[in-house]
């Protein structure tokens, strides 16, 4: 098992004797890429969008959430890599950790890299080189395709947009629409009584 450098950032703010998150020593790649959004109840609430390009989880804290309607713009802030265990992860991250809160796998799935440039598929690292990616998600919650898009100036802010595809629904709150985990059914309160339990 290496460890992966792309992840310094993420080890430097944890204790790992105090959050059970994943320390993420390993870099296994998955042969499809995948796709995680956790919901986090840190202080402000916020949906965590990640995804797979080399080895890591590219992230991004979407303070609104993803949309479903195409005309809607959602700010998304990119953070450091996480880990690809992180994608399974959900419960309680400590108080006094960093993101201390409830975490949630709100929703998670795979999916394909449809960037065109003159004809031709641009890579995923590419794509977040240039700031312009886009992805059809195939997600529990989401799906179809999505945009994330750099800002010129400002390098950390993107922006996340619905394609407007058969997938679209400019009726939908899908925030509102779905509460609990994709993966285990707990709503946050569930998973922070657990914990809690647990302890
Ligand atoms: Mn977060």
């Amino acid at each position: 098992m290496k460890k992966n450098k792309s992840l310094a950032a993420y080890r430097a703010r944890r204790n790992f004797t105090k959050t059970h998150e994943p320390k993420g020593r390993t870099q296994k790649t998955s042969k499809v890429p995948v796709f995680v959004i956790q919901k986090h109840a840190a202080s402000h609430l916020h949906f965590d969008v990640r995804l797979e390009i080399n080895k890591v989880l590219v992230s991004w804290a979407v303070p609104k959430g993803p949309s479903t309607d195409p005309r809607v713009k959602r700010l998304a802030v990119l953070t450091e890599p996480h880990p690809l265990q992180y994608a399974r992860f959900e419960g309680v991250i400590p108080p006094g950790q960093y993101g201390a809160g409830t975490v949630m796998v709100w929703d998670r799935g795979t999916f394909k890299n449809i960037k065109m440039k003159d004809g031709k598929k641009v890579s995923l690292k590419n794509c977040f080189r240039n700031g312009q990616i886009e992805v059809e998600l195939k997600g529990r919650r989401l799906r179809g395709g999505y945009v994330l898009l750099q800002f010129k100036k400002e390098k950390n802010q993107w922006l996340l947009k619905k394609i407007d595809d058969q997938c679209a629904d400019k009726k939908m709150n899908v925030v509102t629409r779905y509460t609990t985990s994709a993966i285990t059914g707990r709503t946050m309160q569930e998973i922070a009584q657990e914990a809690k339990a647990h302890q």
